[in-house]
């Protein structure tokens, strides 16, 4: 897969899901963006989705 496809495939899941996430803003608003931050990457399934897409990106 090429980058451009992956960074679109990030894009099209950040925008579905986490463009209007409440979770994520009342978290930030009650515990900070640190918390906020670790749910999305540690917790939420579509932040793993994002994590696992973004190792298909390839770096020179
Ligand atoms: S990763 Fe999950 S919790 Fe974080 S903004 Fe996206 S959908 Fe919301």
């Amino acid at each position: 897969m090429k980058n451009m496809e992956v960074i679109n495939e990030i894009d099209i899941l950040l925008n579905k899901y986490c463009e209007d996430c409440f979770v994520r803003s009342h978290l930030r608003k009650e515990k900070g963006k640190t918390v906020a931050h670790d749910f999305c990457i540690h917790v939420c399934t579509v932040g793993e989705q994002i994590k696992e897409t973004g190792k298909k990106l390839i770096t020179k």
